[in-house]
């Protein structure tokens, strides 16, 4: 059975239950939504009919996140987290194989190995920078750019991504950080009818539970994707919620200011072992996973082309003063 093949190519990659203290592993939000604000959710979920379907293409979300960025309702189209639109875009495109540059994230990776796709990997040079992607465009259905990427953290330049976008073929710039990074590229699909930008509320925003992803592209691409995502894929009491959000972007840019503040922090104390990062996580040449996962604190383990690396999501402060305590306890000892 092919799905046996698929499993057996990501066995690496193990969910970490338990009672740990500390879960700096998945680069959620350490930030929970203040009270008052998960009061005027509660509030404004009463109200959803719930014997009813969601708007089939969630507009509302749509619009408002549109005004948000300043693009139009018909650039933009929500999913079950943006996972959800990987899974589609990859079909949505003819070619013979799709472009990544690892080490990077891996569910573009998975979807193709599911969808039975052919990948070409082009890995990022020894400072993570993307090297010559454009040389593979013309029979590309898809080249994935991740920027900031996961898990290196590091941006590429806006002149490479235009460089790539030039060729014409369909490029999926994936911003899941992006709010953590110095600037956005998101204004380039304007300009170019075949960029995709994926964006996401499960980091910044502080809303992986809720499972909402959105991408923005040209009205064409916009349409074709609403013609092949199952209509009801993202539910009415999400839809809500990251609607709400988007009016208390104060409360969420006091966190984004926090995280990156907290970030340098970490990256000053392990410069040696750290590359800087755009993202709310750091990449650490540490082999310090049994270590911390001894004392009760959760973090990344890497395989593959990154073996003996760490990713550590950036969390609370006092969660921070412990992982740089016990990392550093590690240096000594090892
Ligand atoms: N893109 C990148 C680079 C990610 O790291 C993640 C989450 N780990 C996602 C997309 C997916 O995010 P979600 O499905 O939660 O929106």
């Amino acid at each position: 059975m092919r799905i046996r093949e698929i499993v057996k190519a990501f066995e690496s990659y193990k969910v970490v239950e338990g009672s740990y203290r500390i879960w700096l592993d998945k680069n959620e939000s350490p930030f929970d939504l203040p009270e008052e604000i998960k009061n005027e959710i509660f509030e404004e979920v009463k109200r959803i009919p719930l014997n009813r379907y969601p708007h089939i293409t969630a507009d509302p979300l749509r619009e408002k996140i549109a005004e948000f960025l300043g693009f139009e309702k018909g650039n933009i189209i929500i999913g079950n987290g943006s996972d959800e639109i990987i899974s589609h875009l990859l079909k949505l495109f003819e070619g013979g194989y799709i472009v990544i540059s690892s080490p990077t994230f891996g569910m573009y990776d998975f979807f193709a190995k599911l969808e039975g796709i052919d990948l070409v990997d082009v890995p990022l040079d020894e400072r993570f920078k993307l090297q010559n992607v454009e040389n593979y465009a013309e029979n590309a259905k898809t080249i994935f750019i991740c920027s900031p990427n996961n898990p290196t953290g590091n941006t590429q330049e806006r002149e490479k991504i235009i460089n790539v976008l030039e060729t014409g073929a369909p490029v999926v710039l994936d911003e899941a950080y992006i709010e953590f990074a110095e600037s956005s590229n998101v204004d380039l699909v304007n300009e170019y009818d075949n960029l995709i930008v994926l964006r996401t509320f499960s980091k910044a925003f502080g809303l992986a539970g809720i499972r909402v992803g959105y991408a923005v592209a040209s009205e064409e691409i916009i349409n074709y994707l609403l013609r092949i995502k199952p209509p009801f894929s993202l539910n009415a009491l999400s839809m809500k919620i990251a609607e709400l959000m988007l009016d208390h972007y104060d409360v969420i840019k006091q966190n984004i200011n926090y995280i990156i503040k907290e970030r340098n922090r970490i990256y000053k104390e392990f410069k040696d072992y750290a590359y800087p990062s755009e993202a709310n996580f750091l990449l650490m040449q540490l082999n310090a996973y049994e270590f911390l996962l001894e004392k009760g604190i959760v973090v990344r383990n890497l395989s593959g082309r990154l073996s003996n690396h760490i990713r550590v999501t950036i969390g609370k402060k006092d969660e921070n003063d412990e992982l740089i305590k016990v990392l550093k306890e590690f240096i000594e000892r090892f």
